[in-house]
């Protein structure tokens, strides 16, 4: 039962109710006012038959005088009768005088009712009445036409048609308009059908391709042509998100490799000190050399580890501890934790910041972010100094760390801040390549950025914007 479901069969149903019902609304307009048109033509020739028959009749003192009754006249009743009328003359107790037509024979004489009057007495209104007639499967209209004598009535004309023509003529067209209606539905389905099936065949390839995809093959693309209808947006949003998920995948991966890498350089060491001090007897100043060594190299993978697992917690979004944090005093205070680091490499550190540089944010990242820069400015700076300014403009608070260091090529410096990433092993300081990964994932958790300008040999500036506290 899945295929009704189907979009197509579901257009085709809609398309099917739809012409249905205009249809039916059209066809039932057509229908009622034909049937109208039809009645108001037999009422007006029963008005215009009656009427001419009356004309011919002479009335003395009450008594209704007949025309020959047989004899075709001049105004027309023959061809009244010739088009299926039936035309009465009757007094006004019943007596029918003269007579034509196909019912003739039911020498059937209708008085009209009498307006306010239940007792039959004559009425002088001529009047419409529908019947139906013994022998006769159809209804009968009757027109009543009153003869006037000295405003009395002497008798009455009866005009009477069978309405089986105006029938026949209705029904011929609701066969039409079921016939019709049927076949256009009919067709008006197939078509919606074939229409669905058509605009729909790119969805299913959409959906075979989107099968064959899996994790081991995200290359894959739906690369449909782009004619600008909405399948084919569908198909380049598709294309999209394989392409993230794709890149998602290979950082994933790359990171996975990585880490493990800079883990293993670090074992590796340890493992070759430990294969050394096990060799033989060793003096004792030997041993703690080799226990110093392991040392450092623990450390060494402590810090990656540590670092490993900020970037981890990190990944969808850091939790901060918001409070309301002075920048002035956090940075000049990070800078004079630093500064023995700087003097050891005689370089100067200069702070120069505005006072008062107030944002909401977390004051253990915010310090982890600022040492990181200028710790990076300290590593990579041989002589010269590095300056921290900071000042604010409207609602943006910047800070610029500017060193005269080694600098950044240009091709280097949109990579950066990918985790792993170092910019020469030949210049590294030994560093894994995620401090700058660190410092901008901070940044971004303060809804803010971080950016480069760097030349060089001559240096580098890393500038922090974050949005003042409001
Ligand atoms: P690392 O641990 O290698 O310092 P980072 O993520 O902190 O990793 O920095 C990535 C790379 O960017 C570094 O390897 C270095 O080459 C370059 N870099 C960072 N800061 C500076 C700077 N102030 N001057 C020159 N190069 C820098």
């Amino acid at each position: 039962m899945k295929w009704i479901k189907t979009i197509r069969i579901r257009f085709a149903f809609w398309a099917t109710v739809l012409i249905l019902a205009i249809l039916a609304a059209f066809g039932g307009f057509v229908y009622f006012n034909l049937s109208f048109s039809l009645q108001s033509a037999l009422d007006e020739t029963l008005v215009l038959s009656a009427s001419q028959t009356a004309a011919t009749l002479n009335v003395n003192n009450g008594q209704i005088i007949p025309a020959e009754a047989a004899a075709p006249d001049e105004n027309g009743t023959q061809s009244f009768t010739e088009q299926g009328l039936t035309l009465i003359v009757f007094t006004q107790d019943g007596t029918v005088l003269q007579a034509s037509g196909p019912l003739q024979s039911t020498e059937m004489t209708i008085h009209p009712a009498s307006p306010g009057s239940r007792s039959g007495s004559p009425s002088n209104q001529a009047e419409f009445r529908t019947i139906s007639v013994k022998g006769n499967e159809n209804l009968t209209r009757v027109y009543s036409l009153p003869v006037m004598d000295n405003g009395n009535v002497a008798g009455y004309v009866q005009a009477m048609q069978s309405l089986g023509s105006v029938q026949d003529s209705l029904n011929r067209l609701l066969t039409a308009l079921l016939l019709g209606g049927g076949l256009l539905s009919l067709v008006a389905g197939l078509a919606g059908y074939f229409l669905a099936a058509r605009a729909l065949a790119p969805m299913d390839n959409i959906t075979r391709a989107a099968r064959h995809i899996s994790t081991d093959d995200l290359s894959a693309r739906l690369n449909l042509p782009d004619t600008g209808d909405e399948v084919s947006r569908l198909a380049a949003t598709f294309d999209d998100m394989l392409a993230r998920i794709e890149n998602g995948f290979q950082r994933e991966h790359q990171f996975t490799a990585d880490a493990s890498h800079e883990l293993r350089t670090p074992l590796a060491a340890m493992q070759a000190i430990l294969s050394v001090v096990r060799e033989g007897q060793r003096p004792v100043n030997e041993y703690r050399q080799a226990l110093d060594d392991l040392s450092e190299e623990a450390g060494r993978m402590q810090g990656l580890v540590e670092d490993l697992l900020k970037l981890a917690r990190g990944e969808n979004g850091l939790k901060l501890q918001l409070e309301q944090v002075n920048l002035s005093i956090l940075l000049s205070d990070v800078t004079d934790s630093l500064r023995p680091l700087a003097a050891a490499k005689n370089l100067a550190l200069n702070c120069s910041l505005e006072p008062g540089l107030m944002i909401s944010g977390d004051t253990d990242q915010l310090i982890r972010l600022f040492v990181n820069l200028i710790d990076n400015a300290i590593k990579y700076t041989e002589k010269g100094s590095i300056t921290l300014t900071g000042g604010q403009t409207g609602q943006t608070i910047r800070i610029r760390i500017t060193d005269t260091g080694i600098g950044i090529p240009p091709g280097y410096q949109a990579h950066i801040f990918e985790r792993f990433y170092r910019v020469e092993a030949s210049r590294s300081s030994g560093g894994a390549g995620l401090g700058l990964a660190i410092a901008r994932q901070i940044a971004h958790a303060h809804t803010g950025e971080i950016t480069v300008e760097s030349l060089p040999g001559k240096g580098t500036t890393f500038m922090v914007e974050v949005p003042k506290m409001k």
